[in-house]
């Protein structure tokens, strides 16, 4: 059985929103060992629409839409459908019947526009919504299956959950097991380099790798028939993906390295404190996620300006004149400082040129330097980032982090 999902609504496609839908709904599908092959977003337009119904069809089993099932001129979902399908739209009874309560219980009049929604292609099967007023509609005809489901999230996971899914259930072909390597201080594309050869000779298990705010996620997919297999097939090729990565693993599955790192300090009961400039706070931010921290994060300082690092941490007025604010010295000198104002074990320093402008030839946007200081000891490293300021303080502070595990 191949699937498809078809997002439907302008604001998708101009990029107001997210298209969360589709990953919720292919995720699930997968742990149902249905098989997602293409996933596109139109436009509430009715041409465009029927077009992708046609060419979802044309390769695939199951469709599954979401949006337009609303009660405004643009929502065309399921007339369209009908279209496709040849069938006549009948109104439902019941349907009609709890929207008619819905609007009571509100105290509003029920609209010609909202009675639209009680209507369902002949032979539809209606899938309830609990959390607002347009129903959804599975229709099967000719072997092909039609999912039609509201786009407001909190509408459509339910139905999805409790109606379509235990529905669709019965396509089911083996299952898909995945495993999640978390991985960083490695770009994605250098990653891929050491793991290129492995990726390639590999069709069962798949083993696909994104990038997600300064790490690399590699994700492990075996289909199987059952979870034996699947064990089976994943077993071999982690072992070869830890051997080549080991060092830039840093946890498996839903783990975070705030977590990761946050564990290891609390473990070996190591305090820590931090001084941020271009980061301005983030890497504090991040190590605060971790809830257990409380017993070893101690403070946490931005210091932005020259003088703040010269007054709050003690850098030497004259290593910033001969190095700048922007050097391995600094940065050194900035964890060390913060490492004894606060009274820690562990002191952790960033400082950057976030950009956009500040750069020179020798020094350019993009250059940051962490310090940590631990034990008596200074280690700094020196990072480059390329990319607009936000992403920058983001790397930044998660390579940092990245580094302190080590
Ligand atoms: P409504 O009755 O609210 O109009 P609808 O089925 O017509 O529901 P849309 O009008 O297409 O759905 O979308 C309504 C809202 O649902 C959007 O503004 C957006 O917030 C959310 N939404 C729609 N599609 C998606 C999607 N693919 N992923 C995440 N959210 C979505
Ligand atoms: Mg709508």
């Amino acid at each position: 059985m191949k699937a498809e999902i078809i997002a439907v609504g302008t604001e998708l496609l101009l990029g107001d929103i997210v298209n969360t839908n589709a990953q919720y709904i292919a995720r699930r599908l997968a742990d149902i060992g249905i098989f997602v092959y293409h996933q596109s977003v139109v436009g509430d337009n009715p041409e465009r629409i029927k077009k992708a119904y046609e060419i979802a069809f044309d390769r695939a089993d199951i469709v599954i839409t979401t949006g337009g099932l609303g009660p405004t001129k643009d929502d065309l979902t399921k007339e369209i459908a009908a279209e496709y399908f040849k069938k006549e739209l009948q109104l439902d009874e019941a349907s009609l019947e709890i929207m008619k309560e819905y609007f009571l219980r509100r105290n509003q009049p029920i609209t010609t526009n909202n009675k639209k929604q009680a209507y369902f292609p002949e032979g539809a099967i209606i899938v309830k919504n609990n959390n607002g007023t347009a129903p959804g509609c599975i229709i099967e005809d000719n072997k092909k299956t039609m999912v039609l489901l509201p786009g407001p999230p909190r509408e459509m996971i339910p139905m999805l959950e409790e109606v379509v899914l235990p529905y669709l259930s019965k396509y089911q072909e083996g299952i898909l097991v995945s495993k999640v390597l978390r991985i960083c201080g490695i770009g994605e594309s250098a990653m891929e380099d050491l793991i290129s050869d492995i990726m390639e000779k590999q069709s069962n298990p798949t083993i696909a790798p994104y990038a997600k705010e300064g790490e690399v996620i590699l994700r492990i997919t075996a289909k199987a028939k059952d979870t034996d297999e699947a064990e089976r097939l994943l077993l071999p090729v982690e072992k070869e993906l830890h051997n080549r990565l080991q060092k830039y693993i840093y946890g498996e599955g839903e783990v975070s390295l705030e977590e990761t790192v946050g564990t290891l300090l609390v473990d070996h009961q190591l305090t820590i404190s931090t001084a941020e400039s271009c980061s301005g706070g983030l890497l504090a931010a991040k190590i605060i996620n971790y809830p257990g921290i409380s017993s070893v994060f101690m403070e946490g300082m931005i210091t932005y300006s020259n003088d703040s690092k010269i007054q709050r941490l003690g850098v030497k007025p004259e290593t910033l004149t001969t190095y700048g604010a922007v050097s391995k010295e600094t940065a050194a000198e900035m964890a060390e400082g913060v490492a004894k104002a606060a009274n820690t074990d562990i002191g952790v320093s960033i400082t950057g040129i976030a950009g956009p402008t500040g750069g020179t030839k020798e020094k350019p946007v993009g250059l940051i330097y962490a310090g940590t200081y631990i034990k008596g000891k200074v280690y700094t490293k020196e990072l480059f980032f390329k990319g607009d300021r936000q992403k920058l303080r983001n790397f930044a502070a998660t390579q940092t982090l990245c580094w302190l595990r080590w």
